[in-house]
Formats: C-alpha cells, sequence, structure tokens
C-alpha cells in the first residue's frame, strides 16, 4: 500500500497474543525494544491458552534430572528427526535441541512453574500437576531403537483443582505467565484488534501494518519490524480446500481464530509457505487404545497401539484413509479407569469374533486371522509384527467389542464425535517458511526484511509427524528467535 500517516509507531509490531506472539514480544522488549502486541480477541492466549501445555524440551532438564531420566540434546535430536521425517527442518531441530536447556531456563525466569514429578499414566496430559511425560512415543517402537527414550513433554504446573482438561489447564497457566512477565517489560497490548494488512516501503521492507479496532481502522508503524503469529488455519475451509483438503469436515483443535489471516498475510508481501498439507490427527483415547488392537478395514493391524495416539492418529487417517476400528475384550475395556473412558462405548458388542467382523463389515475371516496370529504370540509376551510391548500384552477373550473410527465428514464441533463413527480431530502445521531466527523467506529463500513470523503462523519443527509439545515448544522457542531478531532488524 501506499505511505501514507501513522496513527501510531513502535519498535517492533506483533500480530498476535498466542504462544509465539507473547515470546517474541518478551525476548523483542528484553532487547530494549518498544513493543506493541495486537490481539484479535478481547485477551490474550488464543489457542495456546487452551491447551494442555506440553513443551517439548529435553536434553537434560533439571525436571528430566530430578525424575531420574538421562537425555541428551543428540538423543532428542534423532528422535525429533525420525518423528518429524519425512520432511524435518534440520536446521531447526539442531537449534531447538541445542538450545533446549536454555529454553527451559527461559521459561522458569518467565515464571513458568514445572513441578518435578513424573506422570507415567496413558492420558494425553497429565490429571493432576505432574510435570513430565512420554509425549511421543520415544519409549515405543520404532522410536526406543533409534533413540534412547526420555519423557520430553514438559507441563507447567497448574493446581489440580484449578484444572479443567480443555478448558483452562497449563497452557492457560504457561500464557498467564507470558503475559505477566511482558506486561512487568513495558510491553503495550492493544485487544479486540485485527491485523489487516501490511505495510511496505518502496524498498520492499515490511515497516508496519493496517489494523482494524471496532470498525476503525489505523495505521502502526513497525520501525524495527512486525512479527507475524496469529495461529494456523484450521478453521478456514477455502485454506483447508487448497491445501489439506483431507481435514475439511473433520473436527478441528483450536480457536476459530486459526484462519490464516497472518499466514495470508505474509504471502500478500511474497513469502513461500511450506508443508501446509502437514496437519495433526487424532482419532482414539490412549487409555483404551493400548488395550485395544487397532485395525483397517481388511481386519489387519497396520501400527503398535502403544505408540504415540497421535500417529496412530495420524497412520489411521492418512495410511489407511480413516478406515479403522478399534477391537478389545470385554477385560480390556472394563480395565480402563473410569475417569480415562470419557464416555467411549463400543459401537458393536459379540460373543465371537466372527460375529463381530461380520457387524463391522470386515471381509469373512481376516479379523479372526488377525486375532488369533495376535493372541497366539501375545500369550508369551510377544508381538511379532508391530512390537507393542509385553506390558501391554494379553490374548483377548470373549466377549468381543469395537469402536468404529471411519471418518465422518459432516459436523466440525468436538460435541458431534460421538455416535457410530468418531471424527478424526486435527490442527494445521504448515505455514510461511521461516529461518532458524525467526525471519520470514521468499520464494527465492531470502529474508523479506523487515517480517519475522512464529507459531503455528510458520512451518515449525514438526512436518511428516508430530509428538505432543511440539506445537507449543517451537512456538515459544523459535517466537523468542522471531523477537529478538526484529529488536535487532534495522
Ligand atoms: C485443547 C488443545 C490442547 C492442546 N494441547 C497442546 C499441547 O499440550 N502441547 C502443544 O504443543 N500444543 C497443544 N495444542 C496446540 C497448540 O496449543 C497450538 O498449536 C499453539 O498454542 C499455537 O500457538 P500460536 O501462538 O501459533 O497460536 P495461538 O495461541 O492460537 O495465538 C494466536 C493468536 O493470534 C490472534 N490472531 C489471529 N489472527 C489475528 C490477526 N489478524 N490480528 C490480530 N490477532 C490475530 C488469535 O486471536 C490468537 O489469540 C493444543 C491445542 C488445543 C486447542
Amino acid at each position: 500500500m501506499p505511505a501514507r500517516s501513522w496513527d501510531a509507531e513502535v519498535d517492533v509490531l506483533v500480530i498476535g497474543g498466542g504462544c509465539g506472539g507473547m515470546s517474541a514480544a518478551v525476548e523483542a522488549s528484553a532487547a530494549e525494544a518498544d513493543v506493541l502486541v495486537v490481539e484479535r480477541s478481547g485477551a490474550i492466549g488464543g489457542a495456546s491458552a487452551m491447551a494442555g501445555g506440553l513443551i517439548y524440551m529435553g536434553g537434560g532438564t533439571p525436571v528430566q534430572k530430578a525424575c531420574g531420566f538421562e537425555d541428551s540434546a543428540e538423543e532428542m535430536y534423532k528422535y525429533l528427526v525420525a518423528a518429524t521425517s519425512p520432511g524435518a527442518d534440520l536446521a531447526k531441530i539442531e537449534a531447538y535441541c541445542e538450545g533446549s536447556l536454555d529454553h527451559f531456563d527461559w521459561l522458569v525466569r518467565c515464571g513458568v512453574p514445572f513441578k518435578s514429578s513424573f506422570y507415567s499414566g496413558m492420558l494425553s496430559e497429565p490429571p493432576g500437576d505432574d510435570g513430565l511425560m512420554y509425549s511421543g512415543g520415544e519409549n515405543a517402537y520404532p522410536f526406543n531403537e533409534i533413540a534412547r527414550p526420555a519423557p520430553r513433554g514438559h507441563v507447567p504446573q497448574m493446581p489440580g483443582a484449578d484444572k479443567v482438561i480443555g478448558e483452562r489447564g497449563s497452557g492457560w497457566m504457561l500464557m498467564k505467565s507470558l503475559g505477566e512477565v511482558a506486561a512487568r517489560q513495558g510491553v503495550k497490548t492493544q485487544c479486540d484488534t485485527r491485523a489487516n494488512e501490511l505495510v511496505v516501503d518502496g524498498d520492499g521492507r515490511v515497516i508496519g501494518a493496517v489494523v482494524r479496532s471496532f470498525g476503525t481502522d489505523s495505521v502502526i508503524k513497525a520501525r524495527r519490524g512486525v512479527v507475524l503469529s496469529g495461529g494456523g488455519f484450521a478453521f478456514n475451509d477455502d485454506m483447508l480446500a487448497l491445501h489439506a483438503p483431507r481435514m475439511l469436515g473433520h473436527s478441528k483443535v483450536g480457536t476459530d481464530h486459526d484462519d490464516g489471516k497472518t499466514i495470508r498475510l505474509g504471502q500478500s508481501v511474497g513469502a513461500a509457505v511450506k508443508h501446509m498439507d502437514a496437519t495433526t490427527a487424532y482419532a482414539a483415547l490412549p487409555p483404551l487404545l493400548v488395550r485395544s488392537i487397532i485395525v483397517n478395514a481388511s481386519g489387519s493391524r497396520f501400527i503398535n497401539e502403544d505408540q504415540y495416539f497421535g500417529r496412530v492418529g495420524e497412520a489411521a487417517f492418512y495410511r489407511e484413509e480413516g478406515e479403522a476400528y478399534l477391537v478389545f475384550d470385554e477385560e480390556g475395556f472394563e480395565s480402563v479407569p473410569p475417569e480415562e473412558i470419557w464416555g467411549q462405548r463400543p459401537t458393536w458388542v459379540c460373543e465371537t469374533i466372527a460375529e463381530l467382523e461380520t457387524e463391522m463389515g470386515v471381509p469373512a475371516g481376516a479379523l479372526e486371522v488377525t486375532v488369533d496370529f495376535f493372541n497366539r504370540h501375545a500369550e508369551h509376551g510377544e508381538d511379532p509384527l508391530f512390537h507393542r510391548d509385553a506390558k501391554w500384552l494379553r490374548p483377548m477373550r470373549s466377549p468381543f467389542g469395537a469402536i468404529d473410527l471411519r471418518q465422518k465428514p459432516g459436523p466440525t464441533s468436538p460435541e458431534h464425535r460421538d455416535g457410530p463413527g468418531y471424527s478424526y480431530s486435527f490442527f494445521t502445521l504448515g505455514g510461511l517458511h521461516t529461518s532458524p531466527e525467526g525471519r520470514v523467506l521468499n520464494t527465492s529463500g531470502e529474508p523479506i526484511p523487515g517480517l519475522f513470523a512464529a507459531g503455528r503462523t510458520t512451518s515449525g519443527l514438526p512436518a511428516g509427524g508430530y509428538a505432543s509439545g511440539c506445537s507449543i515448544g517451537d512456538g515459544t522457542f523459535f517466537g523468542r528467535r522471531a523477537g529478538g531478531s526484529a529488536a535487532r532488524s534495522t
């Protein structure tokens, strides 16, 4: 847009007050920059504040050590490369692993509390206030053979009584701390303000943005840089149709402000995008998953069920086209602690596998072969096909049940996940192509002067696979780098 008069001036303008934006703001203000965060909602927080709050960190953090786990940056690197391939961003992973201990210390200095206790349960986040858990299948095949297993899901401490899973948990605690430290450092926050346009000078440098608040536009000059951090694009069907069409119609994880606006702002000034088809895909709750076998439309298993539940979901969704079923016996179903079953009910219950496969519509005899083979080896604590850990192996016995996990396009909100089919739920992982320093790159791989980005507006650590904690992990880690780079930019 052509130059115009400015309504306000700052050194660094941050667009979006989630974990990426607030980490950028804290680091930019620590580097003596005058920082303004514009946030579209009535308060900062975004999806980050709704999250379970797991932060992927390792290399021997004080919490890992206190809980008795050995780890190193090298083992963490080996795991992350394997877990996020194909398409793993090696430069980002290297920076992330080398900087992980420093990042933990930074979060602690920001007032984020971590309790040195290990959660060994199977839920996707600790129900209480434990501070550490396995969050990416590090201790399951094949990752336990690729890198020395260590739990790296660090969970900000939130008193159990104050926690409401999916509404107010450790992510809320993280954002509370980042918001407080930002305010103490003099970061200004302007809520109910949406960035709609970037301002570029004659040399192609991004020098500000047009923002709208209560129907009025104003133009804010950013003397050193603009940081884009408005989340992902799971709630923009047009962008999904363009980049990740398989996700259309499925449940989404995030807020409806994940409309890809800040990705499109970057694209409007020539930014490249990366891994736009990458998404998470969750299908089944881990406490029942590890007590079941998961089978495809041919009645065959396709992954070890003790693997990270997100990876199982990705395998079911991407490799099996969502045609998957959980098969269990009564003993397995009943052994899930009641508070961990979350209302899941069998779609079918039958005395024999032959009856069950008929109900499921699986080819006659196929599931019988699968269960016979599984049982024969489970008897000896073995799973020659997928190497599920012996502690989760036991022959299944009548009566049997199954849950239909087949994709069910249509309703998109979580409350529609019950009924005969389960939608897969997801959030997007692709976004603006950035350097490990948080600079936004153009289609030639060159930095766009004055433009920085972080969080799910960017393509970060996860690409061809995900581990819980990687989104807030890379949002905060590379958010700091984006904010610091912007503050130093002239
Ligand atoms: C229930 C739940 C549980 C989760 N659990 C985990 C977990 O344990 N660990 C993990 O790593 N990830 C988890 N995730 C995913 C993770 O929370 C998000 O991917 C991550 O927080 C995204 O951070 P962000 O800063 O990029 O975006 P957000 O936190 O969403 O922040 C973006 C902000 O930008 C604002 N915004 C958008 N557009 C504009 C605009 N044009 N102008 C101004 N403001 C704008 C939005 O209103 C929002 O406040 C979970 C998500 C949910 C919903």
